[in-house]
């Protein structure tokens, strides 16, 4: 063990350490009433009551400062929440960047608790993130603390209703607001137990493949017909070729269906396609690939539909320097903050994608999003909280 490398925290470190450590409970209750509210995407009334409450929470902030809190509304989506801090600096803002959706349904919070259990924090939405909100709250509540209710510069929240389904109608919103800021700082979960950040998302594509045939009596006069799901087996051999592991490219048929019964020559079958780009070089290819798909037997017809739908976060120099910022702010808090490439994809893809510097898994870490164990580590949370509010200064 290398102790000469290990550096002792700085007193102000340790000061802002201390601070959050008081608060962790405070920071744990915030995140159970938050999980306590359920809000599935595709519920809008449940989704506009979470809003509510969060609105409420952001607006008791406001204090001396003006807080502004504006509602986006959604026509079929919950309403994306936008709370603006002023800073007493022409600086740019920082935003912050989270969704308030989660995966699951109403009613999962009876058969999947919010408890705490030793030093884990269950429940649906618990890592995936709704600590992320709660850790946005307490550190610009500290922030607040710490400088006289002014913020050191202009902080923009944005959280979004409709991540967890491709962020469709938020997605405007999201990058006009990007564009204004300095930075951004998103508070999806870190990765793995040890925390790292994400400074590496894969791009997200989703293509519809349908195969139109000829239906015939499988046994009275097959010749006459033209059989669908051959026709797409064949598509899925040639598709799945696509992939091309040396560029982290990857195409996965995920969903099949077609045919009616056994005794007929289907007519129809279709396709559902998944795929990933590292680089946003590579997105013109493989969609002009997807688009090229012609039928082997000529008497199919074959429709494409869908295309890339969030731009890779790529580790810009921009990405690099906030990780650097990130890294040595833990470092003074006395621990390592590694960094991460994942293939998932969060509306810091979006952000990244337009060339703002952005640090992505800034959130609660724990394990098993969108999984019956999601859970957070509670002794996460204060040195989470200190690295956030230290990060929305420096930014
Ligand atoms: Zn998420």
């Amino acid at each position: 063990m290398n102790l000469a490398s290990r550096k002792a925290p700085t007193t102000e470190a340790q000061r802002r350490l201390a601070y959050f450590n008081e608060r962790r409970d405070a920071i744990v209750s915030t995140i159970r009433e938050l999980v306590e509210i359920e809000s599935p995407s595709d519920d809008k009334a449940a989704l506009d009551r979470m809003a509510e409450a969060v609105a409420q929470k952001f607006s008791q902030l406001g204090g001396k400062a003006t807080v502004k809190v504006r509602v986006h509304p959604a026509k079929d989506r919950g309403n994306h929440l936008q709370v603006d801090f002023p800073g007493n600096s022409a600086a740019k803002p920082v935003l912050l960047l989270g969704h308030y959706d989660t995966v699951y349904p109403l009613g999962t919070l009876a058969a999947m608790p919010c408890r705490a259990v030793d030093n884990k924090l269950t429940g649906p939405g618990v890592l995936d993130m709704k600590s992320g909100i709660a850790l946005m709250l307490h550190a610009l509540a500290a922030l607040q603390d710490w400088h006289k209710a002014d913020l050191p510069r202009p902080v923009t929240v944005l959280l979004v209703s409709d991540e967890e389904v491709g962020s469709d109608s938020s997605r405007p919103i999201t990058e006009s607001l990007a564009k204004a800021a300095a930075a951004v700082l998103v508070l999806e979960p870190a990765h793995g137990y040890q925390g790292a950040v994400k400074t590496a998302r894969k791009g997200v594509g989703g293509y519809l493949v349908k195969v139109t045939g000829k239906a015939a009596h499988a046994g009275l006069d097959p010749q006459k017909g033209a059989n669908a799901i051959l026709e797409l087996a064949r598509q899925i051999e040639k598709i799945s070729s696509f992939t091309d592991l040396k560029k982290a490219l990857t195409v996965n048929v995920g969903v099949v269906s077609g045919g009616s019964r056994t005794n007929v020559v289907p007519a129809e079958a279709a396709a559902q396609v998944d795929v990933r780009i590292a680089r946003m070089k590579d997105a013109a290819g493989i969609d002009k690939k997807m688009r090229s798909l012609r039928p082997f037997n000529r008497k199919c017809k074959i429709e494409i539909n869908g295309g890339i739908n969030r731009p890779p976060l790529e580790r810009t120099a921009g990405v690099a320097a906030l990780y650097a910022q990130a890294a040595a702010i833990a470092r003074n808090l006395g621990w390592k903050l590694g960094e991460a490439a994942v293939g998932g994809g969060s509306d810091g893809n979006f952000t990244a994608g337009l060339g703002i510097p952005t640090l992505d898994g800034l959130g609660a870490v724990g394990d098993g999003a969108h999984a019956p164990h999601e859970h957070i580590l509670i002794s996460e949370l204060p040195r989470r909280a200190a690295l956030i509010a230290s990060l929305i200064e420096q930014a």
